[in-house]
């Protein structure tokens, strides 16, 4: 009789799952729309030629050695990384009233802020919206939340924004709830807020008193341009908040299995942020002790040197520019061949994804009938196309829709 009899048998995580199905597919003209990672238009990954140049000078840096970085990680990088978001005008880093954590990644960096809130402030309260990235709920009922709530964010019948459901539940949220919000490029929908209604969300967060952590995964990725994507983060910034912001470097630099991210912390008083620095030192001593050099010493090194960032930011574009146009190729396509409703809001849609609307049903269609992988919801990742596929793609979707 094994200890482990009690054990059951959990459910598969969707995304890796419909990964592995298309690794084991022998179909010749499989498409995977799956996972959120770029591809080039030969449908490879990309490692950014930029990344590959400080690669090559780190591994020639004799000086450079494998002692363990401070729990909090590299300052060069988390400063470097925060700078990046805020920009060299935020009055909070003119006033020495910031400071970022080296975690691992994006969700290592929404783990620790979770975690610290949790514990130093008590907070059990969490709304994330509806649909977001599977993960957000997971990650917060796994750290003690226990009350696990969605904002109401996508309008099916609007193809859009639901922001008056939206502001409506956040005036329902109690005090100190942790609102997660996207801060560019929407996962699943690739839909975000208008500057104006980003102004009304923050009026209401800063009515509630509500706190405000940012998920940042994808800076670059919804116009091509790092500062504009950062607007709104800067915004709320602007405006004077206290928050959190989980920034990922998986999408912006290729780096995925790196897991190089930085929690970029904001508050009012500079005087307390030793008292915050020593409660994270303990929380991170007991999770993982101490995060892993590579990927922030590759962006430290990048985002440091004048020539290399503008080389990076180039790389960006380049990816931001090509998702771009997979999504005017695939609304043509669709048109062109008479899919049955509005394609307007494929193009309307920014950032990896597109929210095409197709539902459960005609999802796992295209996955059987079509070899065309995509997730339940109808999200497909527009970094999956390219001018190869897309024909075939548009036409499976007129075969589902008729
Ligand atoms: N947040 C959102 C909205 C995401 O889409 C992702 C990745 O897909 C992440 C966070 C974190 O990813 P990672 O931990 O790989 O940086």
């Amino acid at each position: 009789m094994s200890k482990f009899n009690s054990v059951s048998l959990g459910p598969p995580i969707e995304v890796f799952e419909l990964n592995r199905a298309y690794n084991e597919d022998t179909f010749k003209n499989k498409v995977n729309l799956g996972v959120g990672a770029y591809r080039t238009e030969n449908g490879e990954p990309w490692v950014l030629p930029v990344v590959r140049q400080a690669e090559k000078a780190l591994a020639n840096d004799e000086s450079l050695n494998k002692e363990y970085l401070p729990v909090l990680g590299l300052e060069a990088f988390t400063k470097a990384a925060s700078l990046l978001l805020l920009g060299a005008n935020s009055s909070a880093i003119k006033e020495n009233r910031v400071f970022g954590i080296q975690s691992l990644s994006g969700t290592g960096c929404l783990k620790i802020g979770a975690e610290f809130l949790h514990s130093q402030l008590g907070c059990s309260v969490v709304y994330y919206p509806k649909p977001t990235w599977e993960n957000h709920k997971l990650l917060f009922r796994n750290t003690g939340y226990t009350e696990l709530r969605e904002y109401r964010y996508w309008s099916d019948k609007n193809r859009g924004l639901d922001i008056k459901g939206f502001l409506e539940d956040l005036n329902q949220a109690p005090e100190n709830a942790v609102i997660i919000l996207h801060a560019v490029a929407h996962n699943p929908t690739g839909c975000d807020p208008t500057e104006e209604e980003w102004a009304q969300i923050a009026d209401v967060m800063e009515a509630r008193k509500l706190f405000c952590f940012f998920d940042c995964a994808y800076q670059g990725f919804s116009s091509g341009d790092i500062d504009k994507d950062a607007k709104a983060v800067r915004y709320f910034e602007s405006r004077g908040f206290e928050m959190f912001i989980a920034q990922s470097f998986a999408k912006n630099f290729g780096l995925y299995n790196e897991r190089v991210g930085n929690l970029t912390v904001v508050v009012k008083d500079n005087a307390l942020i030793p008292h915050l620095k020593s409660q994270f030192t303990l929380n991170i001593r007991g999770m993982y002790s101490n995060p892993p050099s590579h990927g922030a010493r590759i962006i430290a090194y990048i985002l440091n040197n004048v020539d290399l960032c503008e080389q990076w930011k180039n790389n960006v574009k380049t990816m931001a520019d090509r998702l771009i146009q997979m999504r005017k190729e695939l609304r043509g396509a669709l048109e062109r061949l008479r899919a049955p409703g509005n394609w307007e809001h494929i193009t309307n849609q920014i950032g990896m994804f597109s929210y095409t609307g197709l539902d459960e049903a005609q999802s796992e269609y295209m996955v059987k009938k079509h070899h065309i992988y995509m997730l339940k919801s109808g999200r497909m990742s527009m970094a999956g196309l390219t001018s190869k596929n897309v024909e075939y793609v548009a036409s499976a979707v007129v075969d589902t829709l008729t």
